[in-house]
């Protein structure tokens, strides 16, 4: 029988919003913890949440020694250092960045200001978990896009999808989890078609990888060109290796979208560590363009001998690989799991035989080629 405490509960909860209610938990991945613990192996190759294997710079760890006597203080609330650094960088105006607890903060911060139950947000499909869930933790109604046979965004079907016009198109780009990318003129022509009551968002999260290769284009600079609100979204968490910290920015095609964000925001988002780390790994780019060359010399190995055992791999920019499996995704990732190995499986009901598998250092690598080649069906 439920106690008075459950029925006063239970009366309270009723009057959670449905979109809370039904909204689904995002797959934050396994720790190297946790799989030790539950499948008792000690050699674990942890290729499922895109991390940069090699860490950050030996700079951002002498960084935070320093730093380390100051947690008393609370951080700068406007991240004034990291601001003026990349204003001065990217030649964009300092009052046009916003700087958040990862770039997943600011997504959320984005659908807090800009979004509101019954909106319409538009996405592509296989789609970042985060774009989904989001928008529909406000009510909104997210409207995925899905990509062709060959992998790539379908723009015709984008610009579809515009009528009637959402509040926002959000995607990822090289996209999360297919790894590829629209072209220049793809998003010019999405910007073209953007009703004046869209606000378009562009999470570069994986730049640094896709910009290693000579043919991917400068999206601020397309983005600089339009005339339509848009705001474009960075990370440190990934070839900067800064994920454990939590640091992100966007940068706005106006001050005013700033301004708005930055009242929704919390106050000291980005902790103080993080700031210093980010800083000193934004000046040491050498140390970034050997990591991501690292990486796109393993992801061109992985891909090779993935294709060599017969499956089909989508054509990535970054770091990481979708790798069609021949059975179910989330099965072949449990048995994987028993190697040691954690990939993330795909759930999206159309990709639900599809892995995400993060390219890794090489030895990790391994790991993940031989468990695969021994255990996924062909
Ligand atoms: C990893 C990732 C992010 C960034 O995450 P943070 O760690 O919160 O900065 C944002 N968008 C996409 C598409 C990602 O894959």
């Amino acid at each position: 029988m439920a106690t008075e405490i459950e029925n006063s509960a239970a009366t309270f909860l009723a009057g959670v919003s449905a979109a809370v209610r039904t909204l689904p938990r995002y797959n934050a991945g396994l720790s190297i913890e946790y799989v030790r613990k539950h499948y008792g192996v000690t050699e674990i190759a942890k290729l499922g949440s895109n991390e940069n294997p090699y860490g950050p710079s030996p700079k951002v760890i002498e960084a935070l020694r320093k730093a380390a006597d100051e947690v008393w203080l609370y951080p700068e609330p406007s991240c004034d250092s990291l601001r003026e650094l990349l204003a001065e960088r990217l030649h964009v105006a300092p009052e046009r960045f916003i700087f958040g607890n990862g770039s997943e903060d600011l997504i959320a911060v984005l659908t807090r200001t800009f979004i509101s139950a019954g909106d319409r947000v538009v996405t592509f499909a296989p789609s970042f978990g985060l774009h989904v869930i989001w928008p529909r933790s406000v009510g909104a109604e997210v409207v995925a896009v899905p990509v062709n046979d060959g992998y790539a965004m379908e723009i015709d079907e984008v610009i579809a999808a515009l009528e009637p016009a959402p509040r926002m198109l959000i995607f990822g780009n090289p996209s999360n989890p297919v790894g590829t990318s629209i072209s220049a003129d793809d998003l010019r022509r999405i910007i073209a078609s953007l009703p004046r009551e869209t606000l378009l968002v562009f999470d570069e999260a994986y730049l640094e990888y896709a910009s290693a290769d000579s043919s991917y284009p400068d999206f601020l600079a397309v983005l600089s060109e339009a005339e339509v609100p848009w705001i474009l979204l960075r990370t440190l968490s990934k070839a900067y290796g800064l994920a454990g910290l939590r640091i992100g920015f966007g940068i706005a095609s106006t001050p005013e979208l700033i301004d708005l964000m930055d009242r929704v925001r919390a106050p000291f988002n980005v902790n103080r560590m993080a700031q210093v780390a980010a800083l000193a790994a934004l000046e040491d780019m050498a140390y970034v363009e050997d990591v991501v060359e690292r990486t796109v010399t393993e992801r061109a190995r992985m891909r090779a001998e993935l294709e060599q055992l017969g499956f089909r791999v989508a054509p990535s920019l970054a770091n990481f690989l979708f790798v069609q499996a021949k059975e179910n995704a989330g099965e072949l990732s449990t048995r994987l799991l028993t190697k040691g190995v954690i990939v993330k499986p795909w759930t999206e009901p159309a990709y639900s035989d599809h892995v995400r598998v993060s390219i890794g250092a090489p030895q990790a690598n391994d790991q993940f080629l031989e468990a695969w080649a021994e255990i996924a069906r062909r």
